[in-house]
């Protein structure tokens, strides 16, 4: 097993050693005035600074560590579709049009992704296709419920009910009923397109630093941004620190909680192996939900065990082989060269957690396991709003998160009993 690349995330990444040049950024040298500084150098982060720089705003962007040592780097590289809260229950609590606006945003997150990559040139090993086999017959009535919503309805006809048998074949195992095929979305190499999104915020002229943490924030008139290597003046700031905030202000502290979620890779299958002949993603049904997935290279990323304390590298692994011999018995022993975790942020309703905390402060992250897409692009409509471009992150900023019971106080007892009471009902 491989040594560390991330001193705030555990276990060294396959994307690390598949990646290419990791271009390096300068620390912050002295005090700096800019319009709007940005704090957390992940999707959000960069793509607020690349669209607001785009636009020819002044911006600074300060990183703790590196860019793409918090989830960014170091993720499943699922697109998905929609947003991660339930479709029906999220039609019940808002009403279908509220409903389809999300949905329709994270249509829009998904071309956008996939359009800057484009715009600026980089390969992030995009391959169309994911699957979301059930682990449990008796999802299948609402599975089929909300493909005949999203078909109708939602007007969205790449996602179709796939029956167990084609399911099996689609992925290679026994070990599911049937589930949905959806055609209008992917995956990607995380690290391949943060370092291309990177440079492609540098190049639109946003002054990008790494190694340079916030350490406090004051107001006086402008924002103070205090970080390890100088002072930020700003009129605006941006917090996009997500699973990583360690709670900055208590806002964060209370809305969004940071759960480590862990991948194994192993190293590239032999062709008769028949694990996903289709090179689609893979997201299960379970609460602590399985995802998996080949690298263009063959090699199975399997993400699954949420855990709720710190992991080594070897307890990731000896989880992550469990789980996949359950679903891929003949890869028992195949090897698993790398083993990491990152941390996830979720919220109460599984939405995004944006707020103007207070005029000028914008905080942004709780992307609940679909921030791929949805970080990329809430960071560039909060970069459209500061611009006067479109005001369509205000669907996001009026959602209604509440916090987590408890506060801060019961966050860390509260995780452990919530997580291991949904692990065990994945269970039974
Ligand atoms: C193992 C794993 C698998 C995942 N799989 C998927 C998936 O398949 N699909 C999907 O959609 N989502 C997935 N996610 C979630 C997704 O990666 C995140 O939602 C997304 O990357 C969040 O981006 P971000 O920029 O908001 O946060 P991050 O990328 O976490 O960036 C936050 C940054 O803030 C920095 N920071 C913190 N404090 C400070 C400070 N004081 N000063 C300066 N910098 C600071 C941190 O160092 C960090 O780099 C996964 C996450 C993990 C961990």
């Amino acid at each position: 097993m491989q040594s560390e690349n991330s001193p705030i995330s555990p276990g060294r990444s396959w994307y690390e050693d598949s990646c290419g040049e990791r271009a390096t950024y300068p620390t912050l040298d002295g005090d700096r005035t800019v319009d709007v500084a940005i704090v957390g150098g992940g999707f959000c982060g960069l793509s607020t600074a690349l669209h607001l720089a785009a636009n020819g705003t002044q911006v600074a962007l300060i990183e703790a560590h590196r860019f793409g040592d918090g989830a960014s780097g170091r993720n499943g590289g699922q697109m998905g579709s929609g947003q991660r809260g339930d479709l029906l229950d999220l039609e019940k609590q808002m009403g279908f049009e509220r409903s389809k606006a999300l949905w329709d945003m994270a249509e829009d997150a998904k071309s956008s992704l996939l359009g800057i990559a484009d715009q600026f040139g980089f390969d992030a090993d995009y391959q169309p296709g994911q699957l979301s086999p059930l682990h449990r017959k008796r999802f299948e009535a609402d599975t089929r419920e909300e493909v005949e919503i999203l078909n109708g309805r939602y007007n969205y006809d790449a996602v179709e009910y796939v029956e167990a048998e084609d399911m099996a074949q689609r992925l290679g195992s026994n070990a599911y009923f049937g589930g949905t095929a959806d055609r209008g979305t992917g995956h990607i190499h995380p690290m391949k397109y943060l370092i291309g999104l990177a440079r492609a915020a540098e190049k639109s002229g946003a002054h990008l630093l790494e190694n340079t943490a916030a350490t406090g924030i004051e107001k006086n008139g402008q924002f103070q941004l205090s970080t390890t290597h100088g002072t930020i003046t700003a009129d605006r700031v941006v917090l996009a620190l997500n699973g990583y905030h360690e709670d900055f202000t208590p806002e964060l502290a209370s809305h969004v909680m940071p759960i480590q979620s862990f991948i194994g890779a192993t190293v590239p299958l032999d062709k008769d192996t028949g694990v996903l002949p289709g090179g689609e993603a893979v997201d299960d049904s379970r609460f602590v939900v399985r995802y998996f997935r080949k690298s263009k290279d063959n090699r199975l990323l399997f993400g699954g065990r949420e855990a709720y304390g710190k992991s080594r590298p070897g307890d990731i692994e000896k989880a992550i082989r469990r789980q996949i011999t359950e679903i891929y018995p003949q890869l028992a022993t195949t090897e698993i060269t790398h083993a990491w975790g990152g941390n996830v942020a979720i919220t109460m309703p599984r939405l995004p957690y944006v707020r103007e905390l207070q005029p000028g402060l914008w905080t942004a992250g709780g992307f609940s396991g679909h921030g791929v897409m949805m970080s990329n692009f809430t960071g560039r409509m909060i970069a459209e709003h500061f611009v006067g471009k479109s005001d369509r992150i205000e669907l996001l900023k009026e959602l209604k998160i509440s916090g987590f019971p408890g506060g801060t106080l019961f966050r860390h007892p509260l995780k452990i009993l919530a997580l291991t009471w949904y692990a065990m009902l994945d269970r039974i």
